[in-house]
């Protein structure tokens, strides 16, 4: 059954500019030394703005700006993540990504914790109980466990429905799609087979009923409680590390999309379902191609860094087309809108389009070392937004 038509809301665009953390510092010059040179040049204004001043001052205007005080609890609060989970559980879509480059504080947004790999290596079955860095008592638990919690704390509320919900788990590497909660696509004899070639990956297909795109035989689980969906998550995240090992690559350069899908069944009449999804988005860090991923479409198809953009990040610069042409006053709505051009917008289509809500977190480093892809950033979210 299909939600009747909303105007199509806006994607939101946050800043988040994360606290100073050891790597930060050199060795000759202390923090408050250094934040005092460092703010000079870039510094958050109000809740709203971000000013940098290299050459120029310019003020960047973005929806919300978070300053370095600003916890894990207040971000979800200040951006109102609570209301992502509602659309969802009342059958609307809705997606939040993190984007800037590897050191920013994406992954710390999404998750909040470090995974630490010698704990286990196999099996979903490992955590018996829910560890403590999973529970949202742990001050520094991130968005997904946040809005996993809640989502099951609000099904459990609505009487007059019951619910299912689904996760999946895949992570999209140089426009290939690897099944994270697939044993196999983490091995190191399945990557690293082929001479050394990368490995297929899965397949998508379009489906024209639905209006969307599906992965072909991506692993899918129902999950009845938090740990369940937790545990698949923790899995995925593991297999996430190992598969970075096989490759010799660093984990930041994929995308990474965990999928929870929500069935709404009406008790009174069980043939009416619904069904949502929230996707929650780790992009890749986007410092190789911050020269590309600025241009704009026309000089990008005229210019010899097309290779390089596509090459290196096609999806980053196809996705702020697209946020860009969504985010245009009439929604782009008649607009070809080139979801088409990358494996990661292909996939988020349906739950960026239509009727569904989106958040754009991009994270900022406090450092001057990084203004340049600080700048960077900035450019790219505001262009989006
Ligand atoms: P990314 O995923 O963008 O590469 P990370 O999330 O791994 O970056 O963050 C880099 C480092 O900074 C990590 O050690 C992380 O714990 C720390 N960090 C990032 N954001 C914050 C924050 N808001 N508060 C405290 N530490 C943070
Ligand atoms: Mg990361």
């Amino acid at each position: 059954m299909k939600k009747n038509f909303r105007n199509k809301e806006k994607v939101k665009v946050a800043i988040r500019l994360r606290p100073y953390i050891d790597q930060d510092l050199p060795n000759n010059i202390g923090l408050e030394e250094q934040m005092v040179q460092d703010r000079h040049i870039l510094y958050v204004q109000d809740d709203c703005t971000v000013v940098t001043n290299a050459k120029v001052k310019k003020a960047h205007r973005f929806d919300k700006v978070l300053d370095e005080e600003v916890t894990q609890q207040d971000l979800y609060e200040e951006c109102e993540i609570d209301k992502y989970v509602d659309h969802v559980v009342e059958g609307y879509n809705a997606t939040i990504f993190a984007f800037g480059q590897t050191g920013s504080g994406k992954t710390f947004t999404m998750e909040g914790y470090k995974y630490k790999m010698s704990e286990t290596l196999n099996g979903f079955s490992q955590f018996e109980s829910t560890p403590v860095a999973m529970t949202r008592q742990n001050e520094n638990v991130g968005i997904i466990p946040r809005i996993v919690s809640e989502l099951y704390e609000k099904i459990e509320r609505v009487e007059f429905k019951k619910y299912r919900i689904y996760c999946s788990y895949l992570q999209i590497y140089q426009e290939k799609i690897y099944d994270l909660l697939n044993p196999l696509h983490s091995r190191k004899d399945y990557l690293q087979s082929n001479n050394n070639q990368q490995p297929e990956g899965l397949k998508l297909h379009f489906d024209v009923r639905n209006d969307r795109f599906n992965v072909d035989n991506l692993y899918k689980f129902e999950c009845k409680n938090v740990k369940e969906l937790m545990n698949y998550f923790h899995y995925g995240l593991k297999n996430k590390i190992m598969s970075s090992h096989a490759l010799n690559e660093a984990s930041s350069r994929s995308h990474c999309i965990l999928s929870i899908t929500v069935e709404s069944i009406e008790r009174e009449n069980p043939d009416n379902i619904i069904v949502s999804t929230m996707q929650l988005v780790d992009l890749a860090g986007s410092e190789r191609s911050s020269q590309t991923l600025n241009l704009d479409l026309g000089e990008y198809k005229s210019t010899k860094l097309k290779k390089e953009a596509i090459d290196i990040n096609k999806s980053l610069f196809t996705l702020r087309q697209v946020v860009s042409m969504l985010n245009r006053s009439d929604g782009g709505k008649g607009k070809y809108i080139p979801y088409r051009e990358s494996k990661l917008t292909s996939l988020l289509k349906h739950s960026l389009g239509g009727n569904s809500f989106c958040l754009m977190i991009a994270c900022i480093s406090p450092s001057s070392k990084f203004f340049n892809e600080n700048i960077s950033t900035l450019t790219y979210a505001s262009k989006a937004s």
